[in-house]
């Protein structure tokens, strides 16, 4: 799936979150059944007040929401930004849609149409998104490298790479390739392949933490000393 189509699947989805809007028994809040997002927990951070019964939120409303969650000012930046912006800002976007509702601790979180706060939180642990994602090897291992290169991103083969997550040195060849499970990517293959630690999944640094080895010691001194 290429970017800008991973982009608009994310703001459909969190419109189709939106669309389960419903008003509580009770009739004093408004509750949702989301499938994809945290939905109230985003509108909260983002401060989008959806306690008036005449708030509106169509898919152009949604794109906004979806560029502002990948860090970028307007859906016009996020679908104009160079193809390497973009897929950093869709890895940060995978990681907080994975991390804010498919594994957090979140259970609930409305407004009442006089504004109380009504939040429910579980105790448990972060889980790890390990068990969203699927190992690759052979050629769907190749084609991830592939895009990575093609993307002007990872190192040559025999390049030694230090993963800065867990401090081991390994030649790039050695890397890890995942991806999310279509069960988690609404029931899609996600060709979005994602670079990994040699040590996956006892390590969890990816592409971002891989620095090559040599260039790593040439700086130390210099950085150390700043
Ligand atoms: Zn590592």
């Amino acid at each position: 799936m290429k970017n800008i189509d991973y982009f608009k699947l994310q703001a459909k989805n969190l419109l189709k979150d939106y669309q389960t809007r419903y008003l509580s028994e009770d009739g004093d809040i408004y509750e949702y059944e989301p499938k994809f997002f945290d939905i109230v927990g985003i509108f909260l951070e983002y401060g989008i007040m959806d306690d008036d019964k005449n708030f509106e939120f169509k898919l152009g409303n949604a794109q906004h929401l979806i560029a502002q969650m990948a860090g970028f000012a307007s859906w016009k930046d996020l679908t104009t930004a160079p193809e390497t912006d973009q897929l950093k800002a869709r890895k940060s976007l995978e990681r907080s849609i994975h991390n804010e509702y498919g594994c957090t601790s979140f259970i609930s979180h409305n407004f009442t149409p006089d504004g109380r706060e009504i939040t429910e939180y579980s105790h448990e642990p972060l889980d790890s998104d390990v068990p969203y994602h699927e190992e690759l090897s052979g050629k769907d291992w190749q084609d991830g490298i592939d895009e990575c290169r093609k993307y002007g991103m990872g190192f040559e083969p025999d390049t030694i790479v230090e993963c800065i997550h867990c401090g081991k040195q390994f030649a790039f060849k050695e890397v890890k390739v995942r991806r999310l499970k279509p069960e988690y990517n609404d029931g899609q293959e996600d060709d979005f392949k994602e670079i990994m630690c040699k040590h996956y999944p006892t390590c969890n640094g990816n592409l971002i933490d891989l620095m090559p080895a040599e260039i790593q010691n040439d700086n130390g001194s210099d950085e150390n000393e700043k």
